[in-house]
């Protein structure tokens, strides 16, 4: 099956090929036509996907599917959410994004202490987080949502050359490294996109055995 994958993140694009596998054919919005940066302005992560989407299938009417990410760090109140990707400004910069992830936590973390030294009674901080993906898919004109959410928490520095994007200060629920230091199939088993995308293409091969 074809289906157009609405990204320009080759990181994605990679692990989507590799957790749908054979029988999906992924093609680039930039091998459809579409140069230009899709646009995602909305407030939540399922409107973004589905603002991506959308966009593929108004501009191609082809069977197409978006995926937006975000990751909730509970000491930051579950920032930086839906601005995960321009965290640290509209470049979307990873190194920055990191960077400003770690500092506004040492910052958090450094405010809890003071408050608990002045006897405030703060609860402990904590580096819980999570990845959330909302998977928007559009087959034969119909919109179908999936979703998916990795458990971790943050590392206090980087390790590791695999993944993109925040993968290299994310520790996984159960493991003691970060994902970039998973190998991909690892990642992949365990991931908020690998479940998201799984849930999907079961959809898909259920659907195609009823039209049997
Ligand atoms: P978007 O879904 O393309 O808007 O991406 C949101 C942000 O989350 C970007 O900064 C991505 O680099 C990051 N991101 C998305 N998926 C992952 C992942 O699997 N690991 C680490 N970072 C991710």
């Amino acid at each position: 099956m074809k289906l157009v994958f609405a990204t320009g993140n080759p990181g994605k694009l990679r692990e989507a090929a590799e957790i749908l596998g054979e029988g999906f054919e992924l093609v680039t919005p930039a091998e459809v036509g579409i140069d230009q940066d899709i646009p995602e302005t909305g407030n939540t992560l399922r409107a973004n996907s589905l603002q991506k989407a959308n966009y593929i299938y108004e501009k191609t009417g082809l069977d197409c599917f978006a995926d937006d990410t975000g990751l909730e760090v509970d000491i930051l109140g579950g920032a930086p959410g839906v601005e995960t990707a321009r965290y640290a400004g509209p470049q979307k910069n990873p190194a920055d994004n990191i960077d400003k992830l770690l500092s506004e936590m040492a910052r958090m973390e450094k405010e809890a202490a003071m408050a608990r030294t002045n006897g405030l009674a703060t609860p402990k901080a904590t580096r819980a987080a999570r990845f959330r993906t909302s998977v928007t898919l559009i087959i034969g004109g119909k919109r179908h949502f999936f979703d998916g959410i990795m458990e971790g928490r943050i590392a206090t520095e980087k390790h590791g050359k695999g993944g993109f994007g925040y993968d290299p200060v994310f520790i996984p629920e159960g493991y003691e490294v970060t994902a970039a230091e998973l190998t991909e199939e690892q990642k992949n088993a365990i991931s908020h996109r690998g479940k998201a995308l799984r849930a999907m293409a079961e959809y898909l091969r259920d659907s195609s055995l009823r039209s049997e």
